[in-house]
């Protein structure tokens, strides 16, 4: 093979050359002569040969993200973009007769990664690398990753997501693992994928694989023998569970992500001629929420079998390596196993985690710090916390709340360990990617510094007057909106009016995160309309969200909303001036059409439930105004745009936090009381939605809403109400809404997840 020279001085003429050899070698035909998929594959590779003849970076001191997700999207036009070769390739093809975006059409999406926290993780190693830090990922190469969401009869049905196709990212390595459940002992194969910064060298995101691993045994949807481990360790993300052999896989994921984590570390370390009795002047291991925990007793484990350390010495090697990220305070997330389980996978593990929890209750009687409880139960955050040196939230109030509430024990064992570092997100892929046209316009207005330093963003403020950028940025948008109906018309069959209110809530369907509160600000809307009360402008209500499969009332809630898309954009009273959709299969790829697309983003969890959010961040990005309640980085955005530029609603953190420590929150009070609410509420079992959906789902729903709505959705439904008539009511003011697009830009470069990977490193880290 020709050498490849350094990817970004590479000439339009050399990178056809590079293209044209690829062609040849791979198809023996000319790059004009290739299909759409053929061309894409020789795209990928060269791709892949520029990152691979693109400087390491290197140091004396390497992060490890060892994290369970990593939701990094479509990667090739984010690779050409951080490589600086987009334009040209983009010309190359384009004289081959070649569109790049079909290409980009034809990538299929890695899912590796549920939502929020694995996007975080793929966020965070494009600012990793394009900081020039030395840092790798540690993760699992999921087969099928993630379901495909397919909607049959007005429900969620799961499908497996096989995205690993003969060419891929994926790079496989010669390194190898044996990694023991007790008796059972199965090898590791390691795959990595590049990770170019933007302007900057490679780091690699290590995924690990189970060589036995067999396809073939998924049957129907996304079932499988659960008890087959050897053959189905890496099929799926976070396969089912809800019963115990689902739980049992998970921690044979967990420990067998960490166990090989821990060996690349201690083998890389060793390769290198480190000091392992110094192990923390090297190696930082973040670890990102409690799944991996298991890494600080595997490496003590490791430490003391393998290479003659103490326990006492290995205890304090690791927990000086060792930090932690807390993602939430909800209590069915911080995740506790029994200890029959662990004994049952991890046998191994058992004495190491039984002396931590030993030498805590040494020192502390306190039951709420202790690690093993006196049900037998494991609570992996507790380890993370006592044998960690640094805790912190994602967003400012998040931390607080674990501070004074959440946490409140460990952190006044352990003040110093716990510290905020609000969320971010790659400007590349939320920007410069999803949005060019408007990445451009920036460019030409305010200059190119804000793409490498987004604080430069705020320059855009001078221009709040000037009437040529305001109409610019509605001109930007109103070209996504249509891009996006284009798209939409295609995929779902669904008409979209670019001229109608683009209202978009798109994320995880969770009862905390309210989707159910929207749907019944829709039925009171559709009826409003019904009665003769109609819109100034059109509203298009958009939403995407996954389920988890085994999460009920989460399904029922996408059922009403499929319910509710079929009422409304039949009702010909009513289409003229309110769509629904619900989109199929919400994922990365789609979000970046969404997102550029929107006017109103929809942020409206329950105060105190939201660790941070991120999507709040990328709609602000990209010229989105929110409505939100007091909840995660909503907070820290309405403090940089301040009261006039987002509608925030709801009761505050405070009151939600008492209303759950004195349990006097009654559902029932609010729909007796409020005749609004309950006409939305009945409208689930109503005549209309019950001829279309089925009963036991809507009458489970309704019940739920009624009888406990533990995330108290009636709560902030009348405020709700009125917040979003007041922010419709707004939009009419064309002048003042474009400079709440632009000053909403403006304001969020605080959230690049630039600025949230050089807090790591400046205070945690410290590469
Ligand atoms: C950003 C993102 C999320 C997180 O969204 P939130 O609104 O912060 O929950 C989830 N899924 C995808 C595909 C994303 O891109």
């Amino acid at each position: 093979m020709e050498q490849v020279k350094r990817q970004k001085d590479m000439t339009v003429e050399e990178l056809e050359t590079a293209l044209e050899r690829l062609s040849q070698k791979r198809y023996n035909r000319n790059v004009e002569e290739l299909t759409d998929k053929e061309a894409y594959v020789c795209l990928l590779e060269l791709t892949k040969e520029a990152m691979a003849t693109t400087e390491p970076i290197k140091g004396a001191k390497k992060v490890y993200y060892i994290s369970a997700e990593f939701l990094i999207g479509k990667l090739l036009s984010n690779n050409l973009i951080n490589l600086g070769i987009y334009d040209k390739v983009a010309e190359v093809l384009k004289v081959k007769g070649k569109e790049l975006a079909k290409m980009e059409e034809i990538e299929p999406e890695p899912s590796l990664g549920n939502g929020g926290l694995g996007r975080l993780a793929a966020c965070f190693l494009d600012s990793i690398a394009t900081l020039g830090l030395p840092g790798e990922g540690i993760g699992l190469n999921y087969h099928f990753g993630l379901f495909r969401q397919v909607f049959r009869d007005r429900l969620q049905k799961a499908e497996k997501n096989d995205w690993i196709e003969e060419a891929s990212w994926l790079n496989k390595t010669d390194i190898g693992f044996q990694v023991a459940f007790g008796e059972r002992k199965v090898t590791s194969r390691l795959y990595d994928i590049d990770v170019a910064g933007y302007g900057n060298g490679i780091n690699k995101l290590r995924l690990f694989d189970i060589e036995s691993l067999d396809e073939s045994i998924v049957e129907e949807g996304i079932d499988f023998d659960k008890e087959l481990i050897e053959k189905n360790l890496t099929l799926f993300l976070y396969p089912d569970d809800s019963d115990e052999a689902g739980n049992l896989l998970r921690i044979y994921q967990q420990y067998f992500m960490v166990s090989n984590g821990a060996q690349l570390i201690l083998h890389q370390m060793k390769e290198e001629g480190y000091n392992l009795h110094r192990l923390y002047d090297h190696a930082v291991i973040q670890i990102n929420d409690t799944h991996p925990t298991m890494v600080i007793p595997e490496l003590i484990r490791l430490l003391v079998k393998e290479e003659g350390f103490g326990m006492e010495e290995a205890i304090n090697v690791v927990s000086k390596t060792c930090a932690y990220t807390n993602h939430t305070i909800l209590a069915e997330a911080l995740e506790k196993w029994p200890l029959r389980y662990l004994k049952k996978v991890v046998p191994q593990l058992i004495p190491i985690i039984k002396e931590l929890d030993r030498r805590i209750k040494a020192r502390n009687k306190d039951p709420k710090v202790q690690i093993i409880d006196k049900d037998g139960r494991v609570h992996m955050a507790h380890i993370d916390i006592h044998y960690g040196f640094s805790v912190n939230g994602v967003a400012a109030i998040h931390t607080q709340i674990l501070k004074d509430t959440e946490l409140n024990a460990f952190y006044k064992l352990y003040p110093g360990k716990f510290n905020n570092k609000t969320n971010g997100i790659t400007f590349r892929r939320w920007l410069l990617a999803c949005n060019r046209e408007l990445a451009d316009f920036l460019g030409e207005t305010i200059g190119e510094d804000y793409k490498k330093d987004a604080g430069c963003l705020e320059k855009l403020l001078e221009y709040q007057d000037d009437q040529t950028v305001l109409d610019k940025l509605a001109e930007i948008k109103m070209n996504r909106k249509k891009e996006l109906a284009a798209y939409v018309k295609e995929a779902e069959g669904v008409v979209l009016n670019p001229d109608s209110i683009f209202d978009i809530q798109i994320k995880r369907m969770h009862e905390y995160k309210r989707q159910q509160m929207n749907a019944l600000y829709i039925i009171h809307k559709y009826l409003e309309i019904k009665a003769g009360k109609k819109p100034a402008t059109p509203l298009t209500f958009l939403f995407g969200a996954k389920a988890a499969p085994a999460y009920v009332i989460a399904q029922d809630i996408i059922h009403l909303l499929l319910v509710l898309q079929e009422i409304i954009n039949k009702d010909s009273e009513v289409n003229p001036y309110m769509t629904l959709l619900m989109v199929e299969n919400y994922n990365v790829s789609y979000a970046e059409k969404l997102i550029p697309a929107c006017d109103i983003s929809e942020q409206i969890s329950l105060a105190s439930k939201e660790a941070s959010g991120t999507g709040n961040m990328k709609f602000m990005l990209n010229g989105a105004v929110t409505l939100g309640t007091s909840d995660g980085a909503n907070v820290e955005i309405h403090e940089l745009v301040g009261d006039d530029n987002i509608y925030i609603f709801g009761e505050k953190s405070e009151t939600v936090i008492k209303h759950y420590e004195k349990a006097d929150y009654v559902s029932r009070d609010y729909y007796e009381k409020s005749p609004v609410i309950k006409e939305a509420v009945d409208f689930i079992v109503g005549e209309q939605a019950l001829a279309l959906g089925h009963k036991e789902n809507l009458e489970r729903l309704y019940k739920e809403l009624l009888n406990k709505d533990w995330f108290m959705t009636l709560l902030d439904l009348e405020d709700y109400i009125k917040a979003k008539d007041r922010i419709f009511q707004d939009y009419e003011d064309r002048q003042k809404w474009k400079k709440m697009m632009l000053v909403n830009i403006a304001k969020a470069g605080f959230f690049s997840s630039d600025r949230t990977i050089a807090e790591y490193n400046r205070d945690i880290w410290k590469l």
